[in-house]
């Protein structure tokens, strides 16, 4: 690995000798990206006295006045008015379970169904009880889009009734179009809009294998679920997947709820041609669900770097990474703290280096640059959504956000894969970046999960700035190194206790990888024109300033 990164860095003396290039410049400026820095910062974020992070701990706490140190000490401005801290309110709410139902009620009878088994709730940060009755419409994926041709509720009226959806969108739909609809947005916005009282979702068998199994999301509600409290003390109630969901049915409660409807087994294979089996179904719902309310603070760590050109220097580039991570949960052969070592200590220590290297350019960036250590990722992106609907500078002057959620630390790669990057014009930034560290750009294969929308990035993307999420490729530099099998390895440390410093790290391929993500922003902070959304695209114009 020693090797490859000596190529790397004579690739780039290379260019020294062919290119005269300015000393202080951005090419020097990566090679203060080491790894060394990088392995340092997670060892102490990752360890097990932190705790794992969990937001509104002590240990996320103590992860967070690192953070502010690390950025005080290399002469960063304070992000937040004269401090490197963001406080936030939060609510967390648990749902009570025993005192939780579902009921279908066919013909004068009521079938109970089994929490856990049957269904979930997710606890409402809204309401501490919440009760109601309605007929069931099942509306497919609950899509509306003249523009595709799909209208999901065409002649159905769910007025005043609960919307039965599948999660995720067809797979019929490109990729593109998929990150519009699984966001969760374009269902519930559709349902509403049309009068339903609320909408439960149906956990096929393939969502049970492509976004999350129904045991580990039954397990992941029994968690207490957050939101973060507006100076009125309201919660957010504007995240994607909040309610009108109410509930979702695994495969068993699917079927008790279809029993005697013309719908085949599996509802999912009834959608791509079957129109017809979308139908208002012989059986009400009634669910009442009770939550517990309890209210806390955790903040998000903000460091400014001015920019250098008297105009563009109001404006802003965000780097984004969270900081938080699951906290202490259910043990793991005897290890019950979440240390996310990967996820995203990884990615918080390379902001870290990355805002050094910025630093310690003789002639900083036009732009200014934000770092930002969130917190509450892992809640439901609700750090990064404070700070969007809160920023510590003017929302319009924010030009982007490159949120870097984990680092390529598996293996040495010669591609990379940039979520959102088809969205702006900062694919184009991606591609001359990747060209110039001769790098390929592969596409997203996973189209199933969108996620675009499951990190950092996706707050700013809803305030309507153009924004990415780089991640490393699927091709290992070494043609002997099995990169498949390393990302196998590494799903099944994902949100475990042992995303920890006891896997394999390569910190050579972490560096480049950072300097990747340094080289992104830099370029948008040097622009001369703010990066744009595509003509026409969807997250455009539904959040941008065209909407
Ligand atoms: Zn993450």
């Amino acid at each position: 690995m020693a090797k490859k990164a000596f190529a790397f860095v004579s690739c780039f003396c290379l260019l020294f000798c062919v290119f005269p290039v300015e000393a202080g410049g951005e090419d020097d400026a990566i090679l203060g990206i080491r790894p060394e820095a990088l392995r340092a910062h997670v060892r102490f974020l990752a360890d097990d006295l932190l705790e794992g992070r969990g937001t509104a701990t002590r240990g996320h706490d103590i992860a967070s006045k690192y953070v502010a140190s690390q950025f005080e000490a290399m002469g960063l401005e304070p992000g937040n008015a004269g401090s490197f801290f963001q406080p936030i309110r939060f609510r967390s709410a648990e749902i009570v379970a025993e005192q939780t139902e579902l009921k279908l009620l066919r013909g004068g009878s009521a079938e109970p169904l089994v929490w856990g088994e049957d269904f979930i709730c997710e606890p409402d940060s809204l309401r501490t009880a919440l009760a109601l009755t309605g007929r069931v419409v099942f509306v497919g994926y609950g899509i509306a889009a003249p523009d595709l041709g799909i209208d999901d509720y065409q002649g159905l009226d769910v007025r005043g009734k609960v919307v039965a959806v599948l999660p995720g969108a067809p797979a019929k739909l490109l990729s593109a179009d998929r990150d519009r609809f699984s966001s969760g947005l374009a269902p519930q916005d559709a349902a509403k809009g049309r009068g339903a009282i609320g909408g439960i979702a149906l956990w096929t068998p393939e969502a049970d294998k492509t976004i999350i199994p129904f045991a580990r999301l039954a397990e992941n509600y029994r968690e207490p679920s957050m939101a973060w409290l507006d100076d009125d003390g309201v919660p957010n109630g504007d995240i994607p997947w909040a309610p009108p969901i109410l509930a979702i049915l695994s495969e068993s409660g699917t079927k008790k709820l279809l029993a005697g409807a013309e719908l085949s087994k599996d509802p999912a294979q009834t959608i791509p041609n079957g129109d017809s089996l979308r139908a208002e179904l012989p059986v009400s719902v009634s669910i009442r669900s009770v939550s517990k309310h309890t209210e806390s603070t955790s903040q998000n760590v903000v460091a400014i770097l001015r920019g250098s050109d008297p105009k563009l220097r109001n404006e802003y580039v965000v780097y984004t990474a969270h900081l938080d991570h699951l906290g202490i949960g259910k043990p793991v052969n005897g290890d019950a703290i979440y240390n996310g070592a990967i996820d995203d200590a990884a990615g918080v220590a390379a902001v870290i280096e990355i805002a050094r290297a910025f630093q310690s350019m003789k002639h900083k960036p036009r732009r200014s640059i934000i770092f930002i250590a969130t917190t509450g990722e892992e809640k439901g992106l609700l750090g990064s959504d404070y700070y969007a609907r809160h920023p510590t500078v003017p929302q319009s002057q924010i030009v982007a956000d490159i949120n870097i959620d984990s680092i390529g630390l598996l293996y040495d790669f010669r591609d990379v894969v940039v979520f959102g990057s088809e969205h702006s014009s900062l694919g184009t930034v991606v591609d001359r970046i990747a060209a110039r560290m001769g790098l390929e750009v592969s596409p997203d294969d996973h189209p199933e999960r969108p996620f675009f929308y499951l990190s950092d990035q996706y707050s700013f993307v809803r305030i309507g700035v153009p924004s990415i999420f780089p991640v490393f490729g699927n091709k290992p530099v070494d043609p002997k190194v099995d990169g498949a099998k390393l990302r196998r390895e590494r799903a099944q440390r994902y949100h475990q206790p042992n995303d920890d410093m006891s896997q394999p790290m390569d910190f050579e391929a972490g560096a480049k990888n950072s300097r990747f993500d340094f080289l992104l922003g830099y370029t948008v902070a040097q622009d001369e024109n703010r990066p744009v959304w595509k003509d026409g695209d969807f997250f455009g114009k539904t959040f941008g300033k065209g909407k």
